[in-house]
């Protein structure tokens, strides 16, 4: 998607540890003109499948997953990572391994908001090395409810997620995928 190719070049920061920090229009600062385009491109990349729910994962994916939302027609239901008062107690969980923070953790989705009707479309703002992903994928076979995709806005294409998740016959569709960056050149796929 060239708009976001282009902001990314604009506006994304390289930082160590190969980190791109893109707070300025989605990760802190939203983008909302940038983000319509950004449902609509995802809703013609899944217009032949008919999804019922879009998944995503508490913080960064819920702005990007409600705005593809209106697109689609359809409910999201975000993960939550901390257990509070307000979750209901029966929940399905997923877990995944953050390798920036070097630590184990688990996504909730109460069992009201999936069921095996469902047809799940998951939607984050990166895939790096896939954990996010299966940790909601999880979540969706525990409800035995059926995954019709994956929508990523930034891939990082040079970390391991977005090869093992296509070799488990996911379909797996970036906005934009990034091949390299190094000394702060961002060079896409
Ligand atoms: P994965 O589980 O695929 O390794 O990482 C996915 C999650 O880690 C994303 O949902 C995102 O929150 C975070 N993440 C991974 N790499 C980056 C990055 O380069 N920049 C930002 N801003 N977040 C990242």
């Amino acid at each position: 998607m060239e708009l976001l190719k282009r902001k990314i070049i604009q506006e994304g920061r390289v930082l160590d540890g190969n980190v791109l920090k893109v707070d300025s229009f989605l990760n802190h600062q939203l983008d909302i003109e940038l983000l319509n385009e950004i449902g609509k491109r995802f809703k013609e990349l899944f217009k032949n499948k008919s999804v019922t729910k879009i998944l995503t994962a508490e913080v960064s994916g819920i702005a990007i997953a409600a705005i593809a939302a209106q697109y689609f027609n359809v409910p999201v239901v975000f993960a939550k990572k901390t257990e509070s008062k307000n979750l209901d107690k029966e929940v399905y969980e997923g877990s995944a391994y953050s390798y920036t923070k070097e630590k184990h953790y688990k996504f909730m989705v109460s069992k009201k908001y999936i069921s095996e009707e469902d047809h799940i479309l998951i939607i984050d703002d990166f895939l790096a090395n896939g954990q996010s992903i299966l940790g909601l994928k999880e979540i969706v076979d525990k409800a035995n409810a059926h995954l019709v995709g994956v929508g990523i806005v930034i891939e990082k294409g040079f970390q391991e997620g977005g090869e093992m998740l296509r070799a488990a016959n996911i379909d797996i569709q970036s906005l934009a995928i990034i091949d390299s960056m190094e000394n702060n050149k961002i060079n896409f796929r």
